[in-house]
């Protein structure tokens, strides 16, 4: 399984660095097979190491250059950072990230072999017109992304489920997994309102190979919690 904690705009260099720590200790007990992933703040990225991966939440497909407000490869790079989410609901929906320039993201980052979870997701609108028009919708968030890139993972978080405290039912994740893995065969991870309450039994859906984490993530206990669960 995979485990994936994304902070957002939450946590600081200095608590990022303490949650690390209180994190290496409980990964003491996890299972060699699982992976952690670690998504802090740009400003709390640095050079950590132990039995987890570090990833950056955005950053905009440049070396470096004149991108006011933006982070380029030459900053990832001072931390050896390889790992990246895009595509994710609130950076399409509140930042106004388009297709084009998710896609554009996706095949810069692809370029300099970043490991990349791609982010698709449905608002309540579609999921309320029932299973077909949410295949639809999901599907239309991979044009321009090459789905066969080997070091692709998806996240299909529906944008309703995401820090609203209600996940998405055990059929609604099953049904939409299974629709999904019947067009693209990459690791799936489910993510929306995840807590340690409802790992267990996400974990063993059908067609699930991890969480990604936001709100349940922040807090090193209830994070380790769902890793260990
Ligand atoms: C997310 O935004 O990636 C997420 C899954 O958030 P939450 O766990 O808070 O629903």
């Amino acid at each position: 399984m995979i485990f994936a904690a994304n902070f957002k705009t939450n946590h600081t260099r200095a608590t990022t660095k303490a949650y690390i720590e209180a994190l290496k200790e409980k990964l003491v007990a996890k299972k060699s097979e699982d992976k952690v992933y670690i998504f802090p703040p740009a400003t709390a990225l640095d050079s950590y190491t132990g039995d987890f991966t570090l990833g950056v939440q955005n950053a905009y497909t440049t070396q470096n250059g004149a991108y006011t407000g933006e982070i380029g490869l030459e900053q990832l790079e001072e931390f050896t950072i390889k790992t990246i989410l895009i595509g994710h609901s609130e950076r399409r929906e509140i930042l106004g990230e388009s297709q084009e320039l998710v896609a554009a993201k996706f095949a810069y980052f692809k370029k300099q072999d970043f490991e990349i979870i791609y982010c698709i997701g449905e608002p309540l609108e579609i999921r309320e017109k029932g299973d077909k028009a949410v295949i639809e919708y999901l599907l239309a968030q991979f044009e321009g992304i090459d789905t066969s890139y080997e070091n692709l993972i998806i996240a299909y978080e529906p944008i309703w489920a995401i820090g609203t405290g209600r996940s998405a039912t055990a059929d609604e994740i099953a049904s939409t997994h299974e629709a999904l893995k019947r067009t693209i065969q990459k690791p799936l991870l489910y993510g929306g309102s995840v807590k340690p309450d409802n790992i267990k039994e996400i974990t063993t859906i059908r067609g699930v190979d991890g969480v990604l984490v936001g709100s349940a993530s922040l807090d090193v206990e209830s994070f380790s919690q769902i890793v260990l669960a």
